[in-house]
């Protein structure tokens, strides 16, 4: 039972996050009118606005003139959906719940404006450095040091990377948004997680862009946002650090 509250839950708040999806770059960008019809500019009717069932019903099309809504909408519901279900069974009815998919819920929102823009907004990363040393004080998977180190270890090796790029290549490789998404990374998961999330963030990334290269193509200078992977690094850190570093050192001895 409370599972499916979790579910009906997580789509109410991926709703909200499509919303900020589209509203935090509208600095930079011209203004967009929230709940209209992105064709017809029609409002949507609140009977028309139920996550997930609304777009199934209406087929994907606007009840005004049938254009096409972006996938999306139902995308980022559903994947906000089942992360609330997954963390609800994994950490139960707690706070640690709450604050684990107040993380991840960030983390949905920076891929897809970072896959869209190319920017990870400061709106999201610096408050969350803010909440994630919080939470470190009140729940118990960690603590306020281990957290702090998480923040200066994220937010300073990917410095000092970014920094020897620039000076190699004589370009920008990596965003000053990517440094402060490692850090809020770092104040939710602590400092041996940033090290993973690195890690496996450059290895997928690696791997995307060589298969980007070959499908398309495209020049590797052809820049691929690292927010995404940085992101789903962090989300598998999240559930199996343990198990990765457990494997890891007694694989090497
Ligand atoms: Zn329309």
């Amino acid at each position: 039972m409370l599972s499916i509250v979790s579910i009906i839950f997580g789509a109410l708040i991926g709703s909200f996050l499509n919303v900020c999806i589209f509203r935090l770059p509208k600095e930079e960008s011209i203004v967009w009118p929230g709940s209209h019809c992105t064709h017809c500019n029609n409002p949507i009717k609140y009977y028309d606005n139920i996550p997930l069932v609304s777009y199934l019903l209406l087929k994907g099309r606007c009840r005004s003139c049938k254009g096409s809504i972006s996938a999306q909408y139902p995308l980022v519901e559903g994947i906000t959906a089942l992360a609330s279900l997954i963390l609800f069974m994994r950490f139960g009815p707690s706070l640690s719940y709450l604050f684990y998919f107040a993380f991840v819920a960030a983390l949905i929102v920076i891929t897809v404006i970072d896959l869209y823009h190319q920017i990870i907004p400061d709106l999201i990363s610096i408050p969350g450095i803010g909440v994630g040393l919080l939470a470190s004080l009140i729940i118990p998977q960690i603590n306020f040091l281990d957290s702090l180190i998480g923040v200066l270890l994220g937010g300073g090796s990917l410095f000092v990377v970014a920094t020897l790029y620039q000076w190699l290549f004589k370009r920008e490789g990596m965003g000053g948004g990517d440094v402060k998404l490692l850090a809020m990374i770092g104040a939710f998961l602590g400092w041996k997680a940033v090290i993973l999330t690195i890690l496996l963030g450059s290895l997928i990334g690696s791997i995307t862009g060589i298969i980007i290269v070959v499908l398309k193509g495209k020049d590797f200078k052809y820049a691929i946002p690292f927010g995404p992977f940085l992101s789903l690094g962090a989300v598998i850190a999240l559930f199996y650090q343990n198990e990765i570093i457990t494997w890891y050192l007694q694989y090497k001895g």
